[in-house]
């Protein structure tokens, strides 16, 4: 099972946390925000994906299910 991200930019506010809390799943683009939306997660690192979302202050981040998504 395979997990994506979505960000959703319109409320991502640049605060950078996730990529400071988990910087193997999530990266930034050059103004500082999150720039991990429809990337999936690498095999392995789906806690570091929810640890990374949990800590968005602004909820920016949801984790799909790839499985449930695709049906
Ligand atoms: S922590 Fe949330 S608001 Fe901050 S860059 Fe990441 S997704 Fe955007």
């Amino acid at each position: 099972m395979r997990m994506r991200i979505k960000v959703d930019r319109s409320v991502c506010a640049g605060h950078a946390l996730c990529a400071a809390r988990e910087p193997l799943v999530y990266l930034l683009d050059a103004d500082g925000y999150c720039n991990s939306d429809g990337v999936l997660v690498p095999s392995g690192l789906e806690e570091q994906a929810r640890r990374g979302a949990m800590v968005c202050p602004e909820a920016a981040i949801t984790l799909w299910d790839e499985a449930s998504s695709d049906s």
